[in-house]
């Protein structure tokens, strides 16, 4: 082997050490690439707003509770506040003033007359009534005509203006000579002012009292959402004397719990106040319905009350005309779609002052020694 030779594979095996070193240092020149950006990476992020934070809450959800389909859902329904005047439930006595207006008034004896209804009529067409009181009070009638074929029953009072109701006392204190009366409601102060209450007298005696056939209305009368509103028994609370014709509505489900638990109007209000929103509700049912009914006071100082209503619910809003709305709710019943109001005849006659025609009430128990007022 020649020299040369020696040195050619010499120098070819340090070329190849070359080539290795030099892949090796670029390899290592790479990584390090690598390593030093990752590094500058690291450094560029931020750094956690939690990362001196120890206290952090970790939250896993653990409420797996499935929504009672039975559970009531409310939501927030904005009252005027000063729709606590208004109402089925208005509670109108000689402490508790109505402040009415733009009642919804149907002439009775129009209606009977549209509705083809003949069992019972009124004094003239000037007496009026509520839209909606019509119908329950002419079915009461029409089931007791039903029952004893009695056509007699005649409405002597009804709806009235303060004006009239102001005529009224008047004419009881220039009879008297006295300053003040006992048997005639302050203007503001009697129910009739309301539109939701009613008298009746009959055509043969012209003094109803109850009794006889009639024991049926006086009884059967929360049926139809009607109480009869002033008994001897609760004159103490009411300051009006016994009224076996006097009817006041005030729907269905109050008319029952009131009758079957003895309540006048004036204990029932206490007793809802006593079952706010937020506490128990009063429960119960009549007729297969359940109802239940809370009390929610009225946000005095606001234009505007909140009132918690049950969602997809039936339910009704009244104020109580002292402190607050009473909500009636017709559990399991689909909500009532409003009807467009529909005008059935011309109601121009329930003007005030034509209701004026001598109110034979005026004539009944005139020498009653009560102390209390009759409701007039
Ligand atoms: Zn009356």
């Amino acid at each position: 082997m020649s020299k040369q030779k020696i040195s050619k594979k010499k120098s070819i095996r340090r070329a190849k050490t070359m080539t290795e070193v030099v892949i090796s240092l670029v390899l290592v020149g790479t990584c390090g690439f690598f390593v030093k950006n990752t590094f500058s990476n690291m450094r560029d992020v931020e750094a956690s707003p939690y990362f001196d934070q120890t206290d952090i809450e970790v939250t896993t959800p653990t409420d797996t509770t499935v929504p009672d389909p039975n559970q009531t859902i409310y939501e927030s329904s904005q009252v005027n506040t000063t729709d606590k005047f208004r109402g089925d439930l208005v509670l109108v006595n000689e402490q508790h003033q109505y402040f009415g207006g733009d009642e919804d008034l149907v002439s009775i004896t129009d209606m009977n007359y549209e509705n083809e209804v003949s069992c019972y009529t009124a004094v003239d067409s000037t007496y009026t009534i509520l839209r909606h009181v019509y119908e329950p009070m002419t079915k009461m009638v029409q089931d007791f005509y039903d029952k004893y074929y009695n056509d007699t029953l005649i409405i002597y009072g009804s709806y009235r203006t303060t004006e009239f109701q102001q005529q009224l006392y008047e004419e009881d204190l220039a009879q008297t000579g006295d300053g003040e009366s006992t048997r005639v409601a302050k203007p503001g102060f009697s129910e009739h002012e309301t539109g939701l209450a009613f008298d009746f007298t009959e055509s043969v005696n012209h003094d109803y009292d109850g009794t006889g056939d009639f024991e049926w209305i006086n009884k059967n009368c929360y049926k139809y959402g009607f109480v009869v509103r002033y008994t001897e028994e609760k004159q103490r609370l009411t300051k009006i004397q016994n009224e076996p014709w006097h009817f006041r509505y005030v729907g269905i489900p109050h008319a029952y719990y009131m009758t079957t638990n003895n309540l006048c109007l004036e204990e029932y209000i206490d007793l809802v106040r006593e079952h706010p929103y937020d506490k128990d509700h009063l429960e119960f049912s009549y007729d297969g319905n359940d109802y239940e009914v809370y009390f929610v006071a009225s946000d005095d100082g606001a234009e505007k009350t909140t009132v918690p209503v049950p969602t997809g619910t039936r339910y009704e809003i009244s104020g109580n005309n002292v402190d607050g709305f009473i909500v009636t709710v017709y559990k399991g019943q689909k909500p009532v779609v409003e009807e467009a109001p529909t005008k059935s005849f011309d109601d121009e006659d329930t003007d005030a002052e034509e209701n004026s025609t001598e109110d034979t009430e005026a004539s009944e128990d005139s020498s009653d020694e009560s102390s209390d007022g009759e409701d007039y």
